[in-house]
């Protein structure tokens, strides 16, 4: 029988609040992390629907709740039901991670940090000088587009399926790195955009979903990010294969995002190659 963690009146609660949340690495990842630094700490999955996420927050910090995360649907919900926030989770208008300090619960976004540490690490890529193809305009692909402008990127061209939210995306960014070029393209003229990196930070590719564009036809000078984890193989990233383009999928941003996570909860540094062993097993556990 394999031991599990001991639990006792100074357990240190944190968790995963999503809708549906069942699924979520997350917990196998933060578990791993708290058992390998030997931290008295455990992370739950709570599955919460959106009417119910107040409640949930209240009746969570009145428990003693150290802290937690925030997954769909929740990262913009859970805003004004925070003390404080962040200025930069604040400007991308989403919170992934919440930590409870005395009886304040404080609210900061690790998405966008965790995809530039995973760019960096996978591929090597910096944004400074560059120009990236931002395909979605959802709560993942805000925190990557601020994170992506406020670390020097030159250029950053947004398309999404709804070309309202690429516009209304592209105004706040804008308006918060008024140094950067930033546009717009519909999804069906991408072919001149000539961007270094493509980025996809929507849920195209998903399960057996189908790649957002056809890389075929655009010219990507660099390299090729999918966020999406589940296929680790996303179509749009057999596509990248076989161009023979760089690429990464969107593993690394969890685990990176997570890693920040772990940090900002315990002032400690992350042990990542525990977190990463943690989330390749909890994967191959799907099947
Ligand atoms: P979201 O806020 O719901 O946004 C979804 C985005 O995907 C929107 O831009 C939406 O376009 C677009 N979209 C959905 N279905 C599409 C389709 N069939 N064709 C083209 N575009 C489509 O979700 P999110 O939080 O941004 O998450 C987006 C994806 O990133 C999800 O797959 C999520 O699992 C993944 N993610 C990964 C990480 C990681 O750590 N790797 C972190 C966060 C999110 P419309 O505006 O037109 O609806």
């Amino acid at each position: 029988m394999i031991a599990g963690p001991v639990i006792n009146g100074e357990t240190r609660l944190y968790g995963i609040l999503g809708d549906p949340v069942h699924s979520s690495l997350s917990p196998a990842m933060q578990n791993a992390a708290f058992a390998a630094l030997e931290i008295n700490a455990v992370y739950l999955p709570f599955p919460v629907h959106p009417e119910k996420l107040a409640q949930a927050v209240v009746g969570l910090a009145a428990g003693g709740v150290a802290g937690f995360n925030l997954t769909v649907p929740h990262k913009i919900a859970i805003q004004p039901l925070l003390d404080e926030i962040t200025p930069e989770a604040r400007a991308v208008g989403a919170v992934n991670t919440v930590r409870r300090d005395d009886s304040r619960l404080a609210g900061a976004n690790t998405d966008g940090e965790g995809f530039l540490q995973a760019l960096a690490e996978e591929l090597d890529w910096a944004p400074q000088g560059k120009r990236v193809l931002l395909l979605g305009a959802g709560g993942a692909a805000r925190g990557i587009a601020f994170s992506l402008l406020g670390a020097g990127l030159h250029t950053l061209i947004i398309a999404n399926r709804t070309a309202a939210r690429a516009e209304a995306l592209a105004a706040d960014c804008a308006s918060h790195f008024p140094r950067c070029r930033v546009e717009t393209l519909p999804m069906e003229g991408l072919a001149h955009s000539a961007p270094h990196l493509l980025v996809n930070a929507t849920s195209a590719g998903m399960g057996d979903g189908e790649s957002p564009v056809e890389l075929a036809r655009l010219k990507i000078g660099e390299a090729v990010a999918d966020i999406v984890y589940s296929p680790l193989e996303t179509p749009l990233l057999a596509q990248a294969a076989r161009l023979g383009l760089p690429a990464c999928n969107g593993l690394g941003m969890l685990l990176h995002q997570g890693r920040l996570a772990f940090e900002y909860w315990t002032g400690r540094t992350a042990p990542l190659e525990v977190m990463r062993q943690a989330l390749m097993a909890g994967l191959s556990a799907r099947g």
